[in-house]
């Protein structure tokens, strides 16, 4: 059977190359005659996966020594919890820039915690990342969502003149261009859309950001415990941590962050230009602010987009439908998607156009 053309939110198309290397890695890893997932976490062919995997991601990312490189066995939503639990006390105020669903869970994990001030909001719409902040007095740290996976915004830029250190949750364009570093005390990430498998989160975090986690937390509810026993407290996930490895090195063969940025502006830009130049079809996220991951639009009628949704399953493309709770279409086009499949919506769109 031949595969789909996948544009699913996340576990997503990862890299064919990747997924073949994977095979042959679950039968038999680097020669050694035992397969991945059979392989001791403490044995001298995992340790290897481990640092081949790190080596790869400080090279690709441009991640220096003064951030740790930490995996998580959990998702991104292990993070709305973990976060303030390590860094937010009863006193203090986080500074959230609220963009869409994402935002609404960090805030409500956070106010568990401590306080929740909203420095901007793109509310009701969510169609905009808002151009203007308006922090608190002493911000604890300052969170926003790189890119809302839902609603399809992307920040261009990180939100200007924080305050206070930067926590992202990147879960949906991480890897997917140059990594804005600076400012940030932390980045976390679900990996099952640009990076790996989903129930793995990586975490990229300023090393002395973290040490003034509160004291005291359980062992793996204390982010200073995975970088003290390097991500190895108890058994990682350690298929994950082999995905993310192969993926950024896959990312390397394909030029790098810069080369996969300029790719996926492009892709993204196919996409754009035939919704702004249609009758019946319309983007949702306003210029300035469209995600480059997850283009999401709409049609005049339900019945375009359920005949788009019927004519696209017939032709293979799978997974348009937009997220249950804000309906429409969605087109999740990360990393793996390839250009050519961008094509074939884009004409797609313009069939279903004509035949309206
Ligand atoms: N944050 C963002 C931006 C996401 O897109 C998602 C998943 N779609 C999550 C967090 C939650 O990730 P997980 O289900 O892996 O916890």
């Amino acid at each position: 059977m031949s595969r789909k053309l996948n544009f699913s939110s996340g576990p997503a198309a990862l890299p064919e190359p990747v997924l073949q290397r994977a095979q042959a890695a679950l039968w038999d890893l680097d020669g050694t005659g035992i397969g991945i997932l059979e392989h001791s976490h403490r044995g001298k062919a995992f340790r290897a996966v481990l640092e081949r995997t790190i080596a790869a991601l400080r090279e690709v990312g441009g991640i220096g020594e003064d951030f740790a490189i930490l995996f998580i066995t959990a998702g991104a939503t292990h993070h709305f919890s973990m976060v303030p639990q390590n860094f937010l006390g009863e006193a203090d105020t986080v500074d959230v820039c609220h963009t869409g669903v994402w935002s609404a869970k960090v805030m409500a994990e956070a106010r568990r915690y401590g306080h929740v001030h909203v420095a901007c909001s793109s509310a009701p719409a969510f169609d905009t990342t808002p151009t203007v902040q308006t922090y608190s007095p002493s911000p604890r740290y300052v969170h926003y969502t790189s890119n809302e996976t839902i609603y399809g915004t992307q920040w261009h830029a990180p939100p200007a003149n924080p305050p206070a250190e930067l926590v992202c949750d990147a879960s949906s364009d991480l890897f997917s261009r140059p990594l804005p570093l600076a400012g940030h005390g932390m980045i976390y990430a679900g990996a099952q859309k640009n990076l790996g498998p989903s129930g793995i989160s990586l975490v990229i975090a300023r090393k002395d950001f973290l040490a003034t986690r509160r004291p005291g937390l359980p062992p793996l509810a204390d982010y200073m415990t995975y970088v003290d026993e390097g991500s190895m407290y108890n058994t990682p996930n350690t298929f994950g941590i082999y995905m993310i490895g192969e993926v950024v090195a896959w990312i390397r063969e394909q030029g790098g962050l810069a080369a996969i940025g300029e790719r996926n502006t492009r892709k993204a830009a196919l996409l754009y230009d035939c919704l702004d130049h249609s009758k019946v079809w319309r983007a949702h996220a306003k210029p300035g602010s469209r995600s480059n991951m997850n283009i999401t639009f709409r049609g005049t009628t339900p019945a375009l987009e359920a005949a788009l949704i019927a004519r696209a399953e017939t032709a293979g493309l799978s997974g348009l439908a937009g997220h249950r709770d804000v309906g429409g279409m969605r087109a999740s086009i990360y990393n793996a998607f390839p250009e050519d499949g961008v094509h074939r919506l884009v004409q797609l769109l313009h069939d279903v156009e004509r035949d309206a």
